[in-house]
């Protein structure tokens, strides 16, 4: 696939930026491609084409007309099913198995599920009595916030684009997007998809480029936008708000996560053996929900570490295409952050219960950036591997003797994204559910998502809400008309 260049795709032409950087595959480092970053002026014309776009047909085509170009986005999705299949993996490495079932569908889903939501959004209205007995009547127009950036990252790429993007414009704003630096293809895709389909030039803005210094800084600091709404790092979150509040724009922000699984003697112990895999491992442990502590009650603690290793050790690693269970993490530099994490925790103590660094393939694999499922034991509560996010494919195993101590040690922490309860008594999960200072507590399950429901974290793990209708407030804002009869 060398040779090629990703543009940018702004006011409905794909056009250059000034720099190119390379789109390298995480599987055995040869270069995908290379991508046109956006210098200031790219981004400022992508704004501004936002901007005017609000004014032209996009700001006056019906909801349903609107929504009806948003399923024909999913439609097209569908009938390229193949390229963006192909395009995530050459980016991401993932197992083949996890594109073609959650990434591409989703994507596709993400459209149809905000286009019919917002088709289906009743007028409200309120009438109320005045002295004269004449009365009143109020009704709320949603309005578009304006033009909002997209900022999303590189672990599930179209997936958490496609997230905010589809309700952004099922409210009727006009988007700049910008992709991760290390995921640029399927939003480049994407563009295509918008071109083909007859979205209005200027609606859908694509931009390529890093965070500081580059397009991702330079979108947030542009003045016409209305709102930014971003899935990242907590420390990026910060510097992002920084410049948000110049002019006070709103945000929505999905950030990381330490999360915990709480497992009692009581569980199904093969389910939630099989649950604590999928919820370590999955994705090479780079989804933000994924369980980074494991509490597991005592008396079961040293069969469930024994069956956690077990299973770890199962574990296919290797291409996309060989129907392999897990992929590389994303690039040498990721790599070499999760690697960092490895040695300190034997430093602060851990007890590695298996994996701990690189396998070897003898192959062109090892130009790639792959690493093994690592589990650890015996680290202090305070322990910085207990503290930050890692965001590989590693967890620590901790033991626990009461409900008081677990909900303790799981609340312990500046993150509060997602948590997973196993247990058969129901009680017990809805008690200890409430007490979590999280967004989203799975019982006996991890990542089931019904997109109707709120989704966002807690403390350093983010601000507000997405989600169903959650997501179409945020991208609204709703004007309260008071008519007098
Ligand atoms: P990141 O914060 O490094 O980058 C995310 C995006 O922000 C990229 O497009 C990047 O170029 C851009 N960016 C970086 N600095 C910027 C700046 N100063 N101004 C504007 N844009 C900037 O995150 P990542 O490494 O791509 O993703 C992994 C992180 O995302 C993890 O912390 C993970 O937990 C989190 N995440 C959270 C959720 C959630 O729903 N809560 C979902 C997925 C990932």
């Amino acid at each position: 696939m060398s040779g090629r260049i990703l543009k940018n795709y702004v006011a409905g032409e794909f056009v250059d930026g000034s720099n190119l950087f390379d789109n390298i595959n995480p599987v055995d480092g040869t270069l995908v491609c290379q991508v046109s970053e956006a210098d200031k002026k790219t981004v400022d014309k992508a704004v501004s084409a936002a901007k005017e776009a609000l004014k032209g047909p996009w700001g006056k085509i019906s909801r349903k007309d609107r929504c009806v170009l948003l399923m024909k986005v999913a439609d097209e999705i569908e009938n390229r099913f193949d390229d963006f299949v192909k395009a995530e993996i050459a980016d991401t490495g993932k197992a083949h198995s996890q594109v073609k079932n959650i990434d591409i569908p989703r994507g596709a889903a993400n459209f149809r599920f905000f286009a019919d939501l917002a088709t289906k959004q009743d007028e409200k209205s309120w009438d109320m009595e005045t002295k004269d007995g004449k009365g009143a009547t109020n009704y709320i127009v949603d309005k578009p916030i304006g033009v909002v950036a997209v900022i999303s990252p590189w672990n599930l790429p179209l997936l958490l684009m496609t997230w905010k993007v589809a309700p952004a414009l099922a409210a009727g704003n006009t988007v700049v997007v910008k992709p991760s630096e290390e995921t640029p293809s399927t939003a480049t895709l994407l563009a295509e998809v918008m071109d083909k389909v007859g979205v209005p030039k200027g609606v859908f803005n694509l931009v390529h480029g890093f965070g500081p210094g580059s397009a991702g800084e330079v979108i947030v600091s542009n003045p016409d936008v209305d709102a930014v709404t971003f899935t990242g790092e907590s420390s990026t979150g910060v510097a992002i708000m920084k410049n948000a509040a110049v002019g006070l724009r709103p945000v929505s922000f999905e950030l990381g996560g330490k999360n915990a699984a709480i497992i009692f003697a009581d569980a199904d112990f093969e389910k939630a053996v099989a649950g604590t895999i999928r919820s370590a491992f999955s994705n090479c442990g780079q989804v933000c929900l994924c369980s980074e502590r494991v509490y597991v009650e005592r008396s079961i603690f040293n069969d469930f570490v024994d069956a956690l290793k077990k299973e770890a050790q199962a574990i296919k690693i290797g291409r996309p295409e060989d129907g392999s269970d897990m992929g590389p993490l994303i690039s040498k530099v990721h790599r070499d952050k999760v690697m960092a994490y490895f040695s300190l925790a034997l430093e602060e103590g851990a007890t590695l219960i298996t994996g701990g660094g690189v396998p070897e393939f003898g192959d062109s694999r090892d130009n790639g950036f792959f690493i093994r499922p690592t589990i650890w034991t015996g680290l202090a509560e305070d322990a910085r591997c207990m503290k930050e996010e890692i965001f590989g494919p590693v967890c620590h195993i901790t033991p626990f003797d009461c409900e008081g101590d677990v909900i303790s040690y799981a609340n312990d922490s500046v993150y509060g994204l997602a948590a997973a309860i196993w247990t058969t008594d129901m009680d017990k999960a809805n008690r200890i559910a409430r007490r979590l200072e999280v967004g989203i507590c799975w019982v006996n399950e991890w990542f089931l998502r019904d997109l109707s429901t709120p989704f966002g974290g807690v403390k350093l793990s983010g601000i507000g809400r997405e989600g169903g209708i959650h997501s179409l407030e945020f991208y609204s804002e709703p004007l309260t008309i008071c008519v007098k009869h």
